[in-house]
């Protein structure tokens, strides 16, 4: 329905025991009118059939009963060219481990898998409830199966390049952004990870996103490796870098963390999603939270390549935004944000259910600053929302947690509400 706009389409209210707009109260008995696949009105059932009852177009109702209207999910972390590697990949002890596992998995690939995974990644996405995506590649080749696949995105064209030591355009070593056509698409250039891409490029590649005004993204104190390597040169990054013929004698490492590290770069000066912050020191936090820097939390991949978890409760504290994403299915099952929301709900009890929804809403919608489409359920954005149904009995936050962890994910559509195929 979406765009087809005439003054006479249908007019599309949906209704239910709870509606949770994300942005507003949570609404017993409450209902969202749309129409030509925009939000028009949110509020209680009578306040929104009142508000649309003048319009001068047929009005088609669904109470849909005892469940949540939500808006679709935003996952602000995947590497959809992964798919193919979905329980390839073997619990790791330690990121190192996985990257070795993952990279030699990706290598073994023939060009059709690639792109069958990437197909299956984004129906599956769909299937959890996403909206919208930021995929990671550095390759480029999930970008058309994107355009083509019905899922809103966000593409951080990911640059590596630890012994890239100039202060040249990024197009001479990274021809995939001199391509026209991305001035028409949200796309970014990202960074790898501050172990793998030198000084001057990610100086670089802030530089050519705060130019286009778009977010920059890097993988962020993942691991304590990580920190080891920043603080002094060694350990088996080094070493991963030394097989993998980037390493360079006369590196200095900056001697500080993560975070630090960028905020000297100038690399946080526009707007920025971090991703993990397993290992943030305290002072990393302080810095994410006085720059805004989103950060994304993808706790299964973290146990997945064994490097712990983010110490979640004290970057609430300290203000960091943040945001959820699956990572991709070489080092997480299944593309279910719920799934990863039911883990931090036990790594961290003390926040509420709410926070670990907005994370991945609207804050997500935020990051990647898509808020006035995604993220939450008001007039004007998209109608991209979800129904979830109650077990028999339960109450608003953990029934709607265990139906998303079990899969009970609809879309509302102009004809009722539908799951969607995918695994
Ligand atoms: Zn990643």
């Amino acid at each position: 329905m979406a765009g087809a706009g005439g003054e006479n389409e249908a007019i599309i209210i949906h209704q239910a025991r709870w509606l949770v707009p994300i942005t507003g109260p949570v609404l017993a008995g409450g209902a969202v009118a749309t129409r030509a696949g925009r939000i028009l009105a949110v509020g209680p059932a009578a306040a929104v059939r009142a508000q649309v009852q003048a319009a001068p177009a047929p009005v088609r109702c669904f109470d849909h009963g005892d469940g949540v209207i939500l808006p679709g999910l935003v996952n602000t972390h995947t590497h959809l060219e992964f798919t193919a590697l979905a329980g390839a990949i073997p619990p790791q002890d330690s990121l190192p481990s996985w990257l070795a596992a993952a990279m030699a998995g990706y290598g073994s690939l023939a060009p059709a898998a690639l792109d069958q995974g990437i197909r299956q990644g984004i129906r599956a996405l769909r299937r959890f409830g996403t909206a919208l995506v930021a995929e990671v590649s550095n390759t480029g080749r999930s970008l058309p199966w994107l355009e083509a696949g019905g899922l809103a995105f966000h593409y951080f064209y990911e640059c590596l390049g630890f012994d890239l030591l100039h202060d040249g355009p990024l197009a001479t070593d990274f021809p995939f952004l001199a391509d026209p056509r991305l001035a028409g698409l949200p796309v970014s250039a990202a960074a790898h990870a501050p172990y793998s891409v030198s000084g001057p490029l990610l100086r670089r590649l802030a530089a050519w996103n705060r130019t286009r005004q778009r977010p920059g993204s890097v993988h962020l104190a993942e691991a304590p490796e990580e920190l080891r390597f920043l603080r002094h040169g060694d350990g088996p990054l080094r070493d991963l870098l030394v097989q993998r013929g980037r390493w360079y004698e006369g590196y200095t490492p900056p001697g500080c963390s993560p975070a630090v590290f960028l905020e000297r770069l100038g690399f946080w000066q526009g707007p920025c999603l971090a991703v993990h912050g397993v290992c943030l020191t305290g002072e990393d936090r302080q810095v994410l939270a006085r720059r805004g820097v989103f950060l994304a939390l993808c706790p299964r991949s973290n146990q997945h390549t064994g490097v712990g978890w983010p110490q979640v409760a004290a970057l609430y504290r300290a203000g960091v935004p943040l945001t959820l994403g699956t990572d991709s299915l070489a080092s997480t099952p299944d593309f279910n944000l719920f799934q990863e929301i039911k883990l931090l709900s036990e790594i961290c009890p003390d926040l509420p259910p709410a926070a670990f929804l907005a994370m991945a809403t609207w804050n997500g919608a935020v990051a990647l600053g898509r808020q006035q489409d995604f993220g939450s359920i008001s007039p004007g954005r998209q109608a991209a929302l979800l129904f979830l149904p109650l077990p028999e009995g339960a109450e608003l936050w953990s029934g709607l947690l265990a139906a998303g962890v079990q899969g009970q994910i609809y879309w509302l559509t102009p004809a009722g509400k539908e799951m969607v195929d995918g695994t």
